[in-house]
């Protein structure tokens, strides 16, 4: 996989799971071997550390220039069903704001996550978090709904399956389900400017797509694949690339880089084949005429052996739109800076929260991070 021959245009990838602290040194290697200047680390919820968001103070402390950070929600009091839990949600974006993180966020709206919190995004619990957000003018990255072949037992690939995300059981919130509180939250908060992962799942859909878009001015969608995207924009090149550039102020390049760390554990790593993979199978999309395969060795990552994509070769202006001025406009032209007192008392309040949940002190992300910063301060 050779980057040199791939546009020189600078590259701010929106899409980047860091899900721990000792991953550093396989990010860096990553964005460095594959000249992307500087990303959006996302965080999740973590049913043993509350969430990521310590590894992604940990980044930006070690590394401010190279990354915005966009923080997932702490549910302990919502699940607890605590009084003031809604406000709390809210009370929360404040609080990384204030720590320095750039954004939120939400991958509430993948299925299994919709099932296991049972928060609909248009209810109570969630609407002072909305309000908030729309306020502070707060970008979020939000992962809504996966791609329809998940809900069809003829079509869902076996290595969906595998991870237990095929929704066609009647268990699970169905597409259009998730569709529909989302648009109850986008006509409530017009303001919201939200970047939905892994286009909205709507690659099969341009015009539905460009529909949603025209409708909510401050939308964002992001190419982080799912693979079936870059089959689906394959099916039509010449209307892909008229979307493309018509909504070139609307998309962002994204990988989801490290997101099998986050999947199956951090011992996984952040690995090179897959990452470089990753970011090599985007950018042959966005700027490149011709057919062209996932490169040998790096299919895995697909769950399948990866053939029938086709570039649509954007011109430059259109790329840094992609590439870098989006994101910008959206999340800065600057990542914020770290406030190191409010980090450590949000990574003391998650270790002592961790130390309840355990029953005993646990030497964990939170606790490691909060002492590495006092320890600097
Ligand atoms: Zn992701």
């Amino acid at each position: 996989m050779d980057f040199a021959d791939f546009s020189d245009v600078p590259v701010v990838d929106g899409h980047i799971h860091f899900p721990h602290p000792d991953l550093v040194g396989d990010l860096i290697a990553v964005m460095d071997g594959t000249g992307v200047a500087r990303a959006n680390l996302v965080s999740v919820p973590d049913p043993a550390q509350i969430n990521q968001n310590p590894a992604l103070i940990h980044f930006k402390s070690l590394h401010a220039q190279r990354a915005y950070i966009s923080g997932a929600l702490d549910y302990t009091a919502t699940l607890a069903e605590a009084e003031g839990a809604a406000r709390a949600l809210a009370g929360q974006i404040r609080t990384l704001r204030a720590i320095g993180f750039d954004g939120l966020k939400l991958v509430e709206g993948k299925p299994t996550v919709r099932r296991t919190l049972g928060l609909p995004f248009d209810g109570n619990a969630y609407a002072p978090m909305w309000a908030a957000l729309e306020e502070l003018g707060f970008p979020v990255v939000f992962h809504v709904a996966d791609p329809e072949e998940f809900w069809d037992p003829e079509r869902c690939p076996d290595w969906a399956a595998a991870h237990g995300w095929f929704y066609g059981d009647g268990g699970f919130p169905s597409k259009e389900g998730l569709y529909a509180e989302v648009d109850a939250v986008l006509k409530r908060h017009p303001g919201l400017r939200i970047v939905f992962a892994h286009f909205y799942f709507l690659s099969a859909d341009l015009g539905r797509a460009s529909d949603f878009l025209d409708t909510h001015p401050e939308i964002y969608l992001d190419l982080t694949p799912g693979v079936e995207m870059y089959l689906n924009f394959a099916r039509d090149v010449d209307a892909t690339r008229d979307f493309f550039i018509r909504y070139a102020d609307r998309i962002i390049y994204g990988t989801d880089i490290g997101a099998g760390a986050t999947v199956d554990g951090p011992r996984r790593g952040i690995a090179w084949d897959e990452s470089a993979g990753r970011a090599w199978v985007v950018r042959s999309f966005l700027e490149t005429g011709e057919p062209f395969s996932a490169p040998v060795g790096v299919g895995h990552w697909l769950g399948m052996d990866a053939e029938g994509f086709h570039g649509i070769a954007l011109p430059r202006d259109v790329l840094a739109q992609i590439y870098h001025l989006n994101v910008e406009r959206l999340f800065g032209s600057d990542p914020a800076a770290l406030n190191a007192e409010a980090a450590i008392a949000e990574l003391d309040r998650l270790a002592a929260l961790v130390d309840s949940r355990e029953g005993e002190s646990v030497d964990g992300p939170a606790r490691q991070v909060a002492g590495r910063l006092k320890a600097e301060a």
